[in-house]
């Protein structure tokens, strides 16, 4: 079996993620602490608009998800639906 086969094709984006490189303590920052570093490493991020669309999917509550904190996603959520 090849290993792609068990890779689900909606999760491809995660391999080019360019937090898969950089490690994920940027991405999920302790309470009131800046997501500042995260922001800009999403911003030169490829996968940044499937990233984005499978937090708001999977309704992914903590951490930065395509470049959006998870209050940002929460007011982006009020204003779409
Ligand atoms: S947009 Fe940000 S959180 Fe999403 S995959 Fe890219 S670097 Fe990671």
């Amino acid at each position: 079996m090849h290993i792609d086969t068990i890779i689900p094709a909606d999760l491809d984006w995660q391999a080019q993620a360019l937090c898969a490189q950089t490690g994920a303590d940027f991405f999920f920052p302790e309470p009131g602490s800046s997501v500042r570093e995260a922001k800009r490493i999403c911003g030169m991020c490829e996968m940044r608009p499937a990233c984005l669309e499978y937090a708001l999917q999977n309704d992914e509550r903590f951490g930065v998800w395509g470049g959006l904190s998870e209050k940002e996603r929460l007011e982006l959520r009020r204003t779409t639906h």
